[in-house]
């Protein structure tokens, strides 16, 4: 396949012309049992699953076509780093798009997600990562400790992304996925090839 510069790759689809492939590295922030390895086993298989516990610093994969060009997500497990209450730089270094997830049910997690929060400011320059905050678990909205409000008002401050979604109910589930795409492409479409 022809290389194009910043890693993107050419490949030909004979019914419709040349199909642009973006690489896109996405990482999973939150604290330890907010639904960081569901979530990512939900994008890329569609399906709830309890995941296995968390082995090695692997990636997994999911492609997701627009409609002139095919992103390859490259979605990111922290390997249980977050228990120690931090995560190498090297994990999220590089990371077009990074979500910060909290359990709505559970008010430590929410606060912990400003932690991270504040810890990926330091590492993006504004423009070149699509952040997003995620209040997971929707479904458990009778043990709601956080308000959407409360949730939208801390992604408003700061522009990020903003969406509830619960793993368990697929809700939301693919809307995230497409809305990270959209804004990924807008930030990084120029620069890869
Ligand atoms: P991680 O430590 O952040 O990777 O969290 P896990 O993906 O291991 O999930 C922790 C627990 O929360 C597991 O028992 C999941 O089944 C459960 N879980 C994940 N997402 C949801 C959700 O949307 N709703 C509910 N009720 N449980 C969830």
């Amino acid at each position: 396949l022809p290389r194009v510069p910043g890693g993107a790759q050419l490949h030909s689809d004979t019914l419709h012309g040349p199909v642009r492939t973006l690489r896109v590295k996405m990482v999973i922030l939150g604290s330890s049992g907010v639904g960081k390895s569901s979530l990512a086993l939900r994008f890329v298989r569609d399906e709830f699953k309890n995941p296995s516990p968390t082995v090695g610093c692997a990636y997994l994969t999911r492609v997701v076509h627009l409609s002139d060009v095919t992103l390859r997500f490259e979605i990111w497990d922290t390997a249980g780093q977050e228990k120690y209450h931090s995560v190498t730089p090297l994990y999220y270094r590089g990371a077009h798009a990074a979500l910060v997830v909290y359990d709505i049910s559970k008010r430590e997690t929410f606060v912990r997600a400003q932690v991270w929060l504040k810890e990926l400011e330091k590492q993006y320059i504004p423009g070149s990562t699509v952040m997003c905050l995620v209040g997971n678990k929707g479904d458990l909205d009778q043990e709601r400790q956080i308000s959407v409000q409360e949730g939208q008002a801390l992604a408003s401050d700061r522009s990020l992304f903003f969406t509830e979604t619960s793993v368990l109910s697929g809700d939301q589930i693919s809307e995230l996925l497409l809305g990270i795409a959209h804004r990924v492409y807008e930030c990084i479409g120029g620069q890869q090839g």
